[in-house]
């Protein structure tokens, strides 16, 4: 368990520094339940969990990626520790922030993360970050016909809310 969460980890081997943290994820989403080697909706389970865009392999990818690094610094004679931080909630949960805030990774040197693609390489750009936000919207209700003034529309808010986002949304600066 990390950050109070029961299903983040951390293992570690090697001795000394520099610290190199390979973080692995493996959270499965709602509705995406799919049988192998196919290339149509075809769940395992209707309406099971499942991984998309090969989060199936991120978990496994990166402890292998782990104990390659181990392995490499024990027969080099290297200093160093590898670290394999089990990452869950990626799509959304943000278990990596209430991991940082607890300090998981404060004497980590590097963090390597990878994902599936269709080609093989490094992905240089910067990626931007997501926040989750629940609005309420209330309103009060009244009889159409006798005093439809005295109504307020919940539904109104937000429909006002969408399209003032909207607007918004092409003046928000790219580091935001
Ligand atoms: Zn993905």
């Amino acid at each position: 368990m990390e950050a109070g969460i029961s299903t983040a980890m951390m293992g570690e081997a090697g001795e000394g520094g520099p610290v190199i943290a390979i973080l692995g994820e493996y959270d499965a989403l709602p509705g995406l339940s799919q049988k192998a080697g196919i290339d149509w909706p075809e769940p395992v389970e209707e309406g099971g969990d499942g991984h998309g865009c090969g989060h199936n392999l991120l978990g496994a990818g990166a402890m292998l990626a782990a104990a390659a690094v181990k392995n490499y610094l024990a027969e080099q004679g290297l200093p160093g520790r590898v670290r394999y931080y089990g990452c869950p909630a990626e799509e959304g949960g943000a278990a990596k922030t209430f991991m940082v805030r607890d300090g998981v990774f404060d004497d980590v040197d590097i963090a390597l993360s990878w994902h599936s693609m269709h080609f093989l390489g490094v992905i240089p750009p910067k990626t931007l970050a997501v926040t989750m936000i629940d609005f309420s919207f209330g309103g009060r209700s009244a009889h159409a016909a006798v005093s439809p003034h005295l109504g307020r529309s919940a539904l109104d808010a937000v429909e006002l809310m969408s399209v003032g986002v909207n607007y918004l949304r092409e003046h928000v600066s790219p580091d935001a």
